[in-house]
């Protein structure tokens, strides 16, 4: 199953028990406006390189499109679509005036230098400068990307417009970026890990911890974390996984990753398969990188409490109805991974009115954002009788909804 699939099957699941007509469905759901690209440029042996190059603009009818930019070898139009709508929905939910876009280029990252990462980026930026914009649509960081990244494009965006920070976010901080964006997106999953944990009245202290993925979201929520009581159990990332039943010492970990580029042969662990990580024991399990790993094969053998969806769309539908089935509670990805662009969006406010928050006042606001959209979440969810995942679809399809019959056609 694609990942449109999946995430047009949870909107449709939302809509029908909104009632909304199939008229209102299909335009919610239809984009609007695709753009796809060509990005060609000389790699630094001469060779020219031809790569394809997407923005999806999901829907505008609460601000100016927001949501990242993926560079990864499996980046294609439909996916990137699905990424799009899934922004509409999260914006939405956590209450920030923005619709939903995402875009990308199918590249293997790995395979560049910096010299052409930076050539690619700036290529791509002179393909789609028109149609992104500080009041148009605002990129950021998503896999395969980076705050340097984001400063190519600020830089390379300026060339055509002018001075204006605000054309992107998730930008380094030294470079009109915001302190605690590196963090945000890994203090929110930490967060509500931890308010899910207290409302199932379970101990953090000591609570077993399995994160799939140790790039910057896993990396954060696990060092979040373990510095609150959890036992981060088990990870793994894309070239090996590790465990050991004592806790990993996640500092330590997070430095030996830095200097050998992979958790893989960590020395106070022993290795798992990847597809054995899914499945250890524990409370918590994170999926934090690629969509999709969670499918009706592998959902009846994972033997976590919880699932917190640190990635986008990791969870088959179908894998879904088999956790509901088992009782294993799914906290959203909308609802889980959106303190990334909450604070991308306290960046573009910094960046319009030249004015610069400390670190403390981006958290505070950054939790206080995510509780209250947890708290609104989980009181839907109780009820109306349903799970998180439709409930956080209720309200983010229901505001989307609203904005729209409100602004008309
Ligand atoms: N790529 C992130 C996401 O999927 C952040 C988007 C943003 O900051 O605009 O939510």
């Amino acid at each position: 199953m694609s990942g449109r699939e999946s995430t047009d099957r949870y909107f449709h699941e939302a809509a029908d028990m909104m009632g909304l007509s199939a008229n209102m469905q299909r335009l919610l759901l239809t984009p609007e406006r695709q753009v796809k690209v060509q990005v060609a440029m000389k790699m630094d042996n001469g060779e020219i390189a031809t790569f394809i190059g997407f923005r999806v603009q999901h829907n505008k009818a609460r601000g100016p499109l927001k949501g990242g930019l993926r560079y990864h070898p499996e980046v294609d139009e439909d996916e990137v679509l699905s990424l799009a709508t899934l922004m509409t929905w999260k914006t939405a939910l956590v209450n920030i005036p923005y619709g939903g876009a995402k875009g990308g280029i199918q590249v293997d990252v790995r395979k560049l230098n910096p010299s052409e990462l930076e050539r690619l980026t700036r290529r791509f930026v002179d393909e789609i400068h028109d149609v992104i914009g500080p009041d148009k649509d605002i990129p950021a960081p998503d896999m395969g990307t980076n705050a340097q990244v984001m400063a190519w494009i600020m830089n390379q965006y300026e060339k055509y417009h002018g001075f204006n920070p605000a054309c992107v976010t998730g930008k380094p901080v030294e470079l009109h970026g915001a302190d605690g964006r590196e963090e945000a997106t890994g203090r929110g999953v930490g967060l509500l890990t931890i308010s899910l944990l207290e409302k199932m009245s379970e101990d953090l202290n000591g609570a077993r911890i399995v994160i799939q993925g140790f790039g910057n979201v896993g990396t954060f929520a696990a060092r979040y974390l373990f510095e609150r009581g959890a036992k981060i159990v088990a990870v793994g990332d894309a070239f090996g996984a590790i465990r050991n039943p004592d806790g990993l010492n996640v500092p330590d970990l997070i430095e030996y990753v830095t200097k050998q580029g992979s958790v893989k042969e960590y020395p106070e662990s022993e290795p798992v398969s990847a597809e054995e990580l899914l499945l250890q024991e524990c409370e918590v399990l994170i999926p934090a990188a690629v969509g999709g790993v969670l499918t009706k094969e592998n959902a009846p053998h994972v033997r976590a409490k919880y699932i917190i969806e640190a990635a986008n769309n990791p969870t088959h539908p179908e894998a879904d109805d088999i956790f509901e089935e088992r009782n294993i509670i799914v906290l959203p990805d909308i609802l889980a991974n959106a303190g990334g662009v909450t604070v991308s969006y306290f960046e573009w406010v910094q960046n319009r009115q030249h004015f610069r928050w400390d670190l403390d006042r981006v958290r505070d606001e950054l939790d206080r954002k995510m509780s209250e959209a947890f708290a609104r979440t989980w009181d839907l969810a109780t009820t109306k009788k349903v799970n998180l995942r439709l409930a956080a679809y209720l309200l983010g399809i229901g505001r989307v909804g609203r904005a729209t019959a409100l602004g008309g056609i």
